[in-house]
């Protein structure tokens, strides 16, 4: 069974333009092992079925490792007639049919669309966040956001907690 490149999504027939496929900065496992990424549903390509599920669990695991992963997979769930076959993110294309149902009831019936809107959304709002930088105060607020809700390597000591709401009530006192 021969997989179409992942490395050239131009080649696949008519993919969704609002979800282009990711760019990552590095070759992929499945650009340069496509075949580690060939499977249909009831696949036997392995001399045997034990073979098949080793190289199934070695696309598994350089999918996981695969900085893309997220994108690839919206862009093979949303492209429903160009993934027929294949592992993409880590899915099976059995997998990805359960998925994309979990999706319709979670998001309702035009959930493609939905995700659409979501990605421009966000699109708009980091433009507007580049085009609007955060002022002083509301800098100082993010930052002892993430110091206090963030990943903590150990407790805060009283004079840290002490500059930090020295630093809350300046910004709030700001904002
Ligand atoms: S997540 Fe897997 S299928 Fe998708 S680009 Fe990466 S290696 Fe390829």
């Amino acid at each position: 069974m021969s997989r179409p490149g992942v490395a050239n999504p131009s080649h696949f027939d008519n993919p969704d333009p609002r979800f282009p496929f990711p760019h990552s900065p590095t070759p992929t496992r499945c650009q340069t092992e496509p075949a580690t990424f060939d499977f249909a549903n009831g696949d036997r390509t392995g001399k045997t079925r034990a073979a098949t599920e080793r190289r199934l669990a070695r696309a598994r695991r350089a999918c996981s490792g695969c900085p893309i992963v997220t994108d690839c997979l919206k862009w093979a769930l949303v492209n429903r007639d160009l993934t027929k076959v294949g592992i993409f993110a880590a899915t099976t294309p059995g997998q990805r049919i359960a998925l994309r149902k979990r999706m319709a009831e979670r998001l309702g019936p035009d959930w493609i669309d939905v995700l659409a809107d979501q990605d421009r959304a966000r699109r708009e709002q980091a433009a507007t966040a580049r085009h609007n930088p955060l002022t002083i105060s509301q800098a100082r607020i993010v930052c002892l956001d993430r110091e206090v809700n963030g990943p903590m390597r150990r407790p805060l000591t009283p004079a840290q907690q002490q500059r930090n709401l020295a630093r809350l009530m300046a910004g709030l006192k700001a904002a």
